[in-house]
Formats: structure tokens, sequence, C-alpha cells
């Protein structure tokens, strides 16, 4: 039978008085196991105000010291028989069976499985699913095991403070959840103790929201500087014998990032404008998005991170620039010359001004990339309301995207009208990537014209074009009395 929570489970005399306060409301929790997991919870839960008691194999062999002086130990039975509602398991789930003798001490109580998938692709029940078969009088819970014991220590102060919980049963959730929460995590239910598995190798995933988005930003990455290294190197080498291996290692890879940095960025907003286009095109906002689509709008904060990152790379590399030899030598040499023939460098105008408004637009990009970056992350977005957000995130961005391809035109318009900008009929590499932002910009232009802003304005809102909505038809021709 599961404990009565509301009754005082320490009297006064028990507690120690130098012991942590522990509130007399709360539920007496064990924890089976006593390595690096079970520590750590045994800290917070203590510094939680609830009692904690530990069940080891041999408590001998568990050091002084190892646990707060609060932390009851106990053998595996006594701890489990201290009138406990909640029991985790730290330990692998390989020695569950080991705690078989224990099926009737632990019977109604609630039992808290931590543990994680040795790997991705295991077949069959969870390790949670089974521990409910070993145990079927108690309440299995699954939980707390995508927070690390590093995590548990520091808590709500640093690390993530989400605890995926799932359970069959509802009074073992409901507990797991109250516990959680006083110890100042974020408790989510993710239903039964089917979605156990999910939960088990949520831990094991590296990082699965961004693999399609870093292939995307590795794929247009080996393109450039594919592209750039024929067109620059490889061929000139061979027709004309001309040696710029040098440029592999900086030149070429200060040549490919903006580009990857401007065609990810425009990939941020194509597949919104695209979604748009589908929908005055449908005439509903009622009928799903392909797959493929809902998949890239899900990833458009990664590709816009993965474009600050390309552009903030870009910056430093350009700063890098004078700091290069070749561009000393070449300085060197250049005067050298002019001195010698008596030159002096003539004033360009034009082209001053071309690199005050090419360096202007490309710092004052890359600025209002910062800021879409930074209130991308959590902490800062929540505090925004969805106005805020959406001002920053598609206004702000626009901006963005323009004051990028100012940045790229401003550099390459020379080479945009010039014959020998083309060798073998290539075009710069700043010319093929302005192409992706400019659609962009021409597609989000057209989607401002009133006629068509206030058509998508109102299937927003719910509005249908007839030939989506039968019902509606059909009431409109009796009305009508049409036939
Ligand atoms: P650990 O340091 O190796 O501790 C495991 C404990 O299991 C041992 O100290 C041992 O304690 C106990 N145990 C009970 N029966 C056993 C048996 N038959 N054979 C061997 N040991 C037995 O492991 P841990 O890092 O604390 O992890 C424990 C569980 O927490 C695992 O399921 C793990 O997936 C999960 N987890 C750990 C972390 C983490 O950051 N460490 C994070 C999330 C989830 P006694 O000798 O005192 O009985």
């Amino acid at each position: 039978m599961a404990e009565d929570l509301t009754t005082p489970l320490l009297s006064d005399s028990e507690v120690s008085a130098d012991a942590p306060p522990v509130c007399l409301t709360s539920p007496t929790v064990a924890i089976l196991g006593s390595g690096d997991f079970s520590r750590s919870l045994a800290e917070r839960l203590l510094a939680c105000g609830v009692r904690v008691v530990v069940g080891s194999r041999c408590v001998n062999r568990i050091p002084s010291g190892l646990f707060p002086d609060a932390v009851e130990l106990r053998n595996q039975e006594g701890a489990v028989s201290q009138g406990v509602s909640v029991v985790f398991m730290a330990l692998f789930p390989e020695h569950y069976r080991s705690l078989l003798g224990l099926q009737s001490a632990l019977a109604g109580k609630v039992l808290v499985d931590v543990s994680n998938a040795a790997e991705m692709n295991i077949h069959g029940p969870s390790n949670a699913e089974r521990l409910a078969e070993l145990f079927p009088d108690s309440l299995v819970v699954k939980g707390f095991n995508t927070v690390s014991a590093w995590e548990l220590q520091t808590g709500a102060h640093d690390g993530s403070t989400q605890v995926l919980i799932c359970s069959d049963s509802t009074e073992g959730k409901r507990r797991v959840v109250e516990l959680a929460r006083k110890m100042g995590f974020h408790p989510v239910d993710m239903g039964g103790l089917s979605a156990a598995r999910e939960i088990e190798v949520a831990s094991l995933r590296l990082f699965p929201s961004w693999s399609g988005s870093i292939v995307v930003t590795f794929l247009l990455f080996f393109f450039f500087y594919g592209y750039g290294f024929l067109r620059g190197i490889l061929l000139p080498f061979l027709a004309q014998g001309h040696n710029a291996f040098y440029r592999l290692a900086l030149g070429l890879v200060n040549e490919s990032l903006p580009a990857v940095a401007l065609v990810t960025l425009a990939l941020v907003y194509f597949p919104g404008l695209f979604a748009a286009w589908l929908q005055l095109w449908r005439g509903t906002k009622y009928q799903r998005f392909p797959s493929w689509l809902d998949n890239w709008l899900q990833r458009r904060k990664q590709l816009g991170l993965l474009s600050f990152l390309c552009a903030a790379l870009h910056g430093v590399y350009s700063l890098c620039q004078p700091l290069r030899r070749i561009t000393l030598h070449r300085l060197v040499n250049t005067a050298y010359r002019q001195v010698k023939a008596g030159v002096e460098e003539p004033w360009d105008e034009l082209g001053v001004w071309r690199s005050e408004l090419y360096l202007s637009c490309g710092v004052l990009g890359l600025g209002v990339l910062s800021l879409l970056a930074i209130t991308s992350l959590p902490s800062v977005g929540n505090t925004l309301n969805w106005r805020e957000f959406t001002f920053v995130q598609s206004g702000l961005g626009y901006i963005a995207l323009t004051l990028s391809i100012m940045h790229t035109l401003f550099f390459s318009w020379d080479f945009a009208f010039h014959i020998e900008a083309y060798p073998f009929y290539m075009p710069p590499s700043s010319l093929l990537a302005v192409v992706l932002p400019c659609v962009v910009l021409v597609c989000r232009g057209f989607l401002l014209l009133p006629c068509i802003s206030t058509r998508l304005a109102r299937i927003r809102r719910g509005w249908e074009s007839k030939r989506n909505c039968p019902v509606l038809q059909t009431h409109h021709v009796a009305d009508n009395g049409i036939p």
C-alpha cells in the first residue's frame, strides 16, 4: 500500500540538531545503489528538505564522508522498509534481477527507473518496462535519466532543468512529478510507460535537431570550397602553371564562409515564403504542409545559428588578412615598384566609397545577425512576447539578409561586369551566393503587395477559398437560390 503522504515521517526527536532542515510532510525517499548518481541525488533531495535513505549491498564499503551525514545508510532491505513511498533505482538495469528478493518490500511503492539505454537501436521492452515486469506490484515510473549526476548537483542554477517522466500509474507519476518540482526541476509528462524507450535513448542522441542543418551547411561549404578551388586554384595551375595552392588554408576558406553564411541565411527565410505561397495557392491554411517543408520550417533556428557561425568566422578570418605574409609581400612589392617607377597611387574615389560601404554593411549585417542569434536562445526568447519575437526574427532577419547581400554586392560589383572575372566561364562564388538570397527578397517583396498580403492575412485568420470549403459553398449557393 502506498503511504499517506501527509503523515509526518519523522518525529522531532529523530532530527539531529546539525542535520539540514527536513520537511516533516515530505515523503521519505530511498535510493538503491551508492554510486555517482545516488550520491548526487541524495545531496539534492536532502537540500530540498527530503529525508533520504540509501540502500547498498555492502554499507561498510561506503567510505565515510561520501554521503552527507544526514543521509541514512542501510542495507537494501533496511532502506526500502523505512516507511518510504518512493524508491530510486540508482543502479544499472542488468542488476535489477538481483533485487527480486525485495519484491514484497517494494510492493505498492513507486520505483523510479533512472537508467539510460546502453545503445540506440535496442529491440524489445525498455529498461522501465522490464522493471515493471519484475515488480508487478510496484508503481514503476521512468524519469530523471536525462539529468546527469552533475546537473543534479547544480540543479536549477546551471544545466538542464527538464525531467522527462512517463508511467502507467497516475498516482506514481503524480508523486514523482511533485518530487521533481520540489527539487527545482520542470517535469514533462511523456505519457505511459511505453514512452520509456524514447526517454531512455534521449540522452544518447547527438544533436538530433541539428543533424540536417549541419549536413546542409557542410554540403554548401564543400560546394563553395570545391568550386573556388577549381576556379581559382586548380584550373589556373593546369592552364597557366600559376601556383596558388597556399590559398587553400585561409584565402579559400574565407572566400567560402561568407557564401555559406549568405545562402544558409536565405534558407532560413525561404521555407516561410514557400509556405506562404502554398497557402495562397491552396486558398486555405487547413491543409498540412508536406513533411519535408514541415521539417525545414523546424530547422530554421539551427540554420540561422550556423549562418551566424559562418559569418562570425568570416569576420575573424578577414581581420587576420593583413597579418598574412602574402598581403605584406604584395604591399611591399607594389610600393617598391611604384617608387621605382616614380608613380603615386591615384586616389580612387569610387573604390574608396565601395570599400567603406562594403565594410559597413558587413559589420552591420553581422551585428544584426548576432542579435538574432542571441534572441533565439530560449532564456532570452522567453522574455519576449510574440510580437517582439517575430519583429526580431522576421523583421530584423530580413534586414540582416539585405545588409549581407549589399555587403557581397559592394565587394563584388566590379567582378560582375568584367569578362576577366569569369575565367573558364565560371562566375565568382560571391555572385553565385547572392542568387538565392535575392530570390528570397523578391518573393518577400511580392508578399508585401497589398493585394497579396491582405489575402494571406485572411487565410491565416481562418478564411478559405470556396473550392476548399464545399459546405460554405453549398450555403452560399442555397442563399442565392441558384441550384
Ligand atoms: P555507478 O556509479 O556504477 O553506481 C551503480 C551502483 O549500483 C553501485 O554503486 C552499486 O551500489 C549498485 N548495485 C546494486 N546492485 C548491484 C549489482 N548487482 N552489481 C553492481 N552494482 C550494483 O553508476 P551510476 O553512474 O550511479 O548510475 C546508476 C544508474 O543511474 C544507471 O542506470 C545510469 O544509467 C543512471 N544514470 C546515471 C547518470 C550519471 O550521471 N551517473 C545520469 C543519468 C542516469 P552498492 O554497491 O552500494 O549496492
